[in-house]
């Protein structure tokens, strides 16, 4: 006898999972057949197997708020799912790559997940400076938040982002994650360590964990990257998910104008006259261009 339930994927390991059902009870399960991909914070349905006391995933509900990474050979690969608040986190140390931060931005507005960025180790000689650059972020729109860990209360304002959200910390490895996380979710740490196996009991360190936060909602843990290329096929053609740049082609004289070389083109004029920062702009483009190149070799000879 089997019955069928629905449940949140709160940790995914490639084939394993951890999921946990409307009572609260969480259990170890298998998606059903190769071509099921399950990925943090996807609601599924599960057949549970009391004879053999297995649980198998057998469907993916509808996702929401998803965001995508190119994988290797170019496609979209979910990353995690059902998310509505991505925190992008970057820190003097180690060097900021703001343009990781930008694809991120990219990918989540393309998703509709919202986003704010985390200036962490803020207190560290180099914030001013990097809090300099992050400036046209806020110009664009972006809540930008200083965090450090020798001030709990620079956490508050963080907490409060994502109370009631299904929030998601991302960033280059070694910006302070998993002390933002350990500090959101304090008594957390012994969970941490347990699901660092898998169900063959072997370390690993690639997945997504889910934890509920204390005040309603909850935050997902993913690995750090060294780097984050968007799924291009999910970037919003237009704009490429670049927020500043999708209010200014309002202006643009040609309705699918690329922003590139076009005549009469506002966000160019921006560009030209500082209105649109000139990193973010040259950002654009790079992901203009890489988007063009996938496209071109995608498309039937
Ligand atoms: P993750 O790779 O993004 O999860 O980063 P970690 O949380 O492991 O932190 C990386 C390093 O940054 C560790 O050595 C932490 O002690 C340090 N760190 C974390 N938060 C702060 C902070 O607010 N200020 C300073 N100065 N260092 C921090
Ligand atoms: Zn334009």
């Amino acid at each position: 006898m089997s019955q069928t339930f629905e449940a949140r994927v709160i940790a995914a390991y490639g084939r394993h999972a951890l999921v946990r059902d409307a009572d609260g009870t969480v259990r170890e399960a298998r998606p059903q057949g190769r071509r099921l991909d399950i990925v943090c914070g996807d609601q599924v349905r599960c057949q549970h197997d009391a004879q053999h006391d297995s649980t198998r995933i057998v469907e993916v509900l509808p996702r929401s708020g998803t965001l995508y990474r190119s994988n290797l050979r170019g496609a979209a690969e979910a990353v995690v799912a059902n998310v509505t608040r991505l925190v992008a986190v970057v820190a003097p140390k180690p060097a900021p790559d703001l343009f990781i931060i930008d694809r991120y931005l990219a990918a989540a507005a393309s998703a509709g997940i919202g986003a704010l960025v985390v200036l962490n180790k803020a207190d560290l000689p180099d914030a001013d400076q990097l809090a300099t650059e992050l400036e046209p972020l806020r110009g664009a729109g972006y809540t930008v938040l200083r965090c450090r860990r020798d001030e709990p209360a620079s956490l508050s304002q963080l907490a409060a982002a994502l109370q009631d959200q299904i929030g998601v910390l991302v960033g280059q490895s070694g910006v302070g994650k998993s002390s933002l996380v350990t500090r959101l979710l304090p008594g957390v740490q012994i969970a941490t360590q347990e699901l660092d196996r898998d169900l063959e009991g072997r370390h690993t360190t690639t997945a997504s964990r889910m934890y509920d936060l204390p005040d309603g909602g909850a935050l997902i843990d993913s690995p750090g990257v060294r780097d984050f290329a968007p799924a291009i096929s999910t970037l919003e053609p237009g704009s490429m998910g670049f927020i500043e740049v999708d209010s200014l082609a309002t202006g643009c004289r040609f309705q699918d104008c690329r922003h590139m070389r076009e005549p009469g083109c506002a966000v160019i004029a921006a560009a030209e006259t500082g209105r649109l920062d000139a990193r973010r702009y040259e950002s654009y483009r790079r992901l203009r261009r890489l988007y063009e190149d996938l496209g071109r070799a995608a498309a039937p000879r």
